[in-house]
Parts: structure tokens; C-alpha cells; sequence
């Protein structure tokens, strides 16, 4: 404090601190690997406020607060839980969990109707790694993965078979370790597409009639095999083409001097009933891909599998 000539008592240069952020009256509750321009959006959503003005509070004011410390106040939700959640934010917080890397981090949107379900309002909900995640929500029977727009996610509806087949995966993944279930199910997944190139099976599902029930435009008919709608279609029997090769990497890995009664052509054609006599070139290439398929996952399965697992599959 100093007085001046005029006798008035004055603050000498005090630090400014503006108070830019306080805690909002309503909140919402973080999704797993949510990005932080999403969570950021649906905050100010409920608040009737634009995610970017929580951001940056003022034109002209610097708000010193992070993005983490800054959700921390606004959402009232621990640093812990905001870094756990949002990937984006534990750069601020690297002892809480590892930042994940800076590139190749696709991302995708969350179920529409849990985000409703969530949020109390429409909204996007934008998440890390989609891949990751399973490609449908089975509470409510929509399919989401690959798909850039919400209100474009796939009704399951009519076709139970697609959802049974993820809880399906989803009880192989208790006794899997996900990095190992992930690859599995994404080399059948190319394994399907390649035999489905071929004619050899009929999908359970016709991609045609899930595509008739979403009545969009005829302009948006699939056309590659990789479409989610091809790829919803073709899930069933990816998810058990993926059971019966785990079953099988479980039944080497437990006695690799074992000999399998049957080859894995052989097990391949009991389980999925070729459309027709595959012609002479197509059954060795039939034969081939799948030794190829069983190398590749029993190679992924590097940690093995919990011994156990040989017993429950
Ligand atoms: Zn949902």
C-alpha cells in the first residue's frame, strides 16, 4: 500500500486474477474415452451455453485454468474421473493415466440413444478409438460403428440376430484379454469379406433388408464391403467364425502336439454351410486362407491366454 500526493491510500499493482469459470448448475456425466470438444459441448448443452464460450469464458480476459482444471470447476466432477474418462485431458494429469499418443487416434460417435438416454438431450457424443468399442449398442439395438452421423446409426431392430451375436462376443471377451479378442475378431472379420466375395456363403442377414428398414436414399446404397450396413450383415457370422478359431488357438495352445480331428476347411464347412461346391481352384484357396487365419490369431494370442480358457471354449 502507498499514499498518494493527495493523501489517498492506494493498492500498489496487486496481481489481477479474474474469476472466468464457476461451477455450472447442471452437469453431465463424462462417456468412456469421450473427446474434450465433446464433453465440452454437451456441458454447455444442458447449460443452455455454447461448449466454446465455457472454453474461453472471455474475448479478451486469459483464463489460466487448463482444460482439465477448468472442467474440474465447471462439471464438479474429481480431476481423477475427468482424467480417467477424457484421454485428452491427461496430458495436464500424467500421474493419474498415461496420455494416450498424440496421432491415430480415430473417433467415432456413441449410441444417439444413450446419449439421450445420458445427457437429457440430443446430442453427439464423440469418443476415442471406436474401434474399440463393440460396433453396436445392444440396449438400444443400434449400430454404430464407421457411422459419421448419429441420426444414421443402424436400426437392429428387425434383425436380433446382429445383437445376439455381440453379447455373444462380449461373454468371450470375460475370459479373453481384449487386445487379443479384438485381433481375432478383426482378422475374421477380413476372413468374411473375402468369402463373401466369393459367393461361397449367405449372410444370415441380408445387408439389403437392413438398409430398406433405415429408408435413406437409394443414392446410399453400400456399395463397398467394408459399408457398416455389409458389415452389420455379415456380423453374426464373423462373431462365430471368431469363437470357433478361438476355440481352436485354446485347444493348440493347451496341447500343441494334439492332433485336431478335423482341419480347420473341414471344421469351417460343418459350421457354415457353403452355398454351393466351391469350384477346384476355390476349395484349396478355401483351405490356405484358413491355415493362414489360424497362424495369425494363434500368433496374437502371444501372451496365451489364461490356461483356463481352453477349458470353457
Ligand atoms: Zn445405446
Amino acid at each position: 500500500m502507498s499514499v498518494t500526493t493527495t493523501g489517498r491510500v492506494r493498492a500498489d499493482s496487486l496481481p489481477f486474477a479474474p474469476v472466468l469459470a464457476r461451477p455450472l448448475p447442471s452437469t453431465v456425466t463424462p462417456f468412456p474415452n469421450e473427446t474434450v470438444d465433446s464433453y465440452f459441448d454437451r456441458l454447455g448443452a444442458v447449460n443452455q451455453t455454447p461448449g466454446y464460450r465455457l472454453r474461453y469464458p472471455s474475448d479478451w480476459l486469459h483464463c489460466p485454468l487448463n482444460d482439465l482444471e477448468l472442467l474440474e470447476v465447471l462439471s464438479g466432477f474429481p480431476r481423477t474421473t475427468l482424467a480417467w474418462a477424457l484421454p485428452g485431458l491427461r496430458r495436464h494429469a500424467p500421474e493419474i493415466n498415461t496420455p494416450p499418443p498424440p496421432t491415430g487416434w480415430d473417433t467415432g460417435f456413441v449410441c444417439r440413444r444413450c446419449a439421450l438416454q445420458r445427457s437429457g438431450i440430443p446430442h453427439r457424443v464423440q469418443v476415442h478409438a471406436p474401434g474399440r468399442r463393440a460396433p453396436l449398442c445392444i440396449t438400444h439395438r443400434l449400430w454404430t460403428g464407421l457411422i459419421p452421423v448419429p441420426s444414421e446409426q443402424i436400426d437392429l431392430s428387425i434383425t436380433p440376430e446382429i445383437v445376439r451375436a455381440q453379447i455373444r462376443l462380449n461373454r468371450l471377451s470375460r475370459r479373453h484379454p481384449a487386445p487379443f479378442l479384438e485381433r481375432v475378431r478383426d482378422l475374421c472379420g477380413g476372413t468374411m469379406v473375402q468369402i463373401e466375395r466369393r459367393g461361397l456363403i449367405r449372410n444370415e442377414v441380408t445387408w439389403e433388408a437392413l438398409f430398406e428398414a433405415s429408408k435413406l436414399p437409394d443414392a446410399r446404397r453400400p456399395a463397398s464391403p467394408f459399408d457398416p450396413f455389409r458389415m452389420a450383415a455379415r456380423y453374426p457370422q464373423t462373431v462365430r467364425l471368431t469363437a470357433m478359431v478361438i476355440a481352436r488357438v485354446n485347444r493348440h495352445l493347451a496341447d500343441p502336439n494334439a492332433d485336431s480331428k478335423k482341419t480347420i476347411a473341414e471344421e469351417f464347412v460343418e459350421q457354415f454351410p457353403l452355398d454351393r461346391n466351391p469350384r477346384t481352384t476355390t476349395g484349396p484357396w478355401l483351405n490356405r486362407f484358413l491355415v493362414g487365419l489360424l497362424n495369425s490369431c494363434t500368433a496374437a494370442a502371444s501372451p496365451p491366454p489364461h490356461a483356463s480358457q481352453a477349458n470353457h471354449s
